[in-house]
């Protein structure tokens, strides 16, 4: 059932990338595999998955652990608490919502009493939603410059999380927003910043992400099912 779920995901970003004239091997589908138990990742990883995405410290840690799996490419893409960075650095392979300069400066100093480093995304909340996470389009530069020049910290792109809406074309704009940021910033050439990253799209509108740059779509529900969320609840998630 997941082999079946998964091909149809990457039948869909294959079209959506004709369809918009890009290169399938530009996007990376990340599995998103919270609350999700290791019997369906190793499915994922039975049918050529490698990359895993993963919202909360403590399962993300006790996940990489159990799996012990070199080929695995662990995301945090879960907003992350500064006093828990420290379990994370060289764990994860790309930290997707970092959403203030504190939390970068945090990971800053880990990094630097760990010997590590560490690749980060910049979660923006193109969206305005009052409800999430994220640098506003407007005060994003001026905290991505200070970001950039902590040494150990390396931004590769952005992040989104569109709102939920019955219509995915209702987010395209936000998608098309966060592109044009990330060419604008691209353009500035700044030190330690790169824009190859541009992580956005999920079960509800992974398509029209791609359609619109995302190289990397964060996909659960349409590979796994439904998430139990009085689990995710009970456990004050
Ligand atoms: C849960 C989650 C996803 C996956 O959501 P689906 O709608 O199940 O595909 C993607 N990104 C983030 C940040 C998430 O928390």
């Amino acid at each position: 059932m997941i082999a079946d779920n998964l091909k149809m995901v990457h039948e869909k970003i294959e079209a959506a990338c004709k369809r918009s004239g890009r290169n399938p091997s530009e996007v990376t589908l990340l599995c998103v595999s919270k609350t999700k138990p290791l019997e369906l990742i190793e499915e994922c990883i039975k049918a050529g998955e490698t990359s895993f995405g993963e919202n909360y410290v403590q399962e993300l840690c006790d996940k990489i652990q159990e799996e012990d799996n070199k080929d695995l490419n662990w995301h945090m893409i879960g907003h992350l608490q500064r006093n828990k960075v420290k379990y994370i650095l060289g764990k994860t392979t790309l930290i997707h919502a970092v959403d203030s300069l504190r939390l970068a400066e945090q990971i800053e100093k880990e990094c630097v009493k760990k010997g590590l480093e560490a690749d980060i995304l910049l979660e923006v909340n193109v969206a305005r939603e009052e409800s999430k996470f994220g640098f506003t389009v407007d005060n994003l530069l001026e905290n991505l410059l200070e970001i950039a020049k902590f040494p150990h910290v390396h931004i590769k792109g952005l992040m989104t999380s569109a709102p939920y809406v019955t219509n995915p074309e209702e987010n395209r704009k936000y998608f098309a927003q966060l592109k044009q940021i990330s060419v604008d910033i691209e353009g500035k050439n700044i030190d330690n910043v790169t824009m190859s990253v541009l992580s956005m799209g999920m079960t509800n509108d992974y398509e029209i992400a791609v359609e619109e740059g995302a190289t990397v779509v964060r996909v659960g529900t349409a590979i796994f099912g439904a998430r139990n969320y009085d689990l995710e609840d009970r456990n004050g998630r």
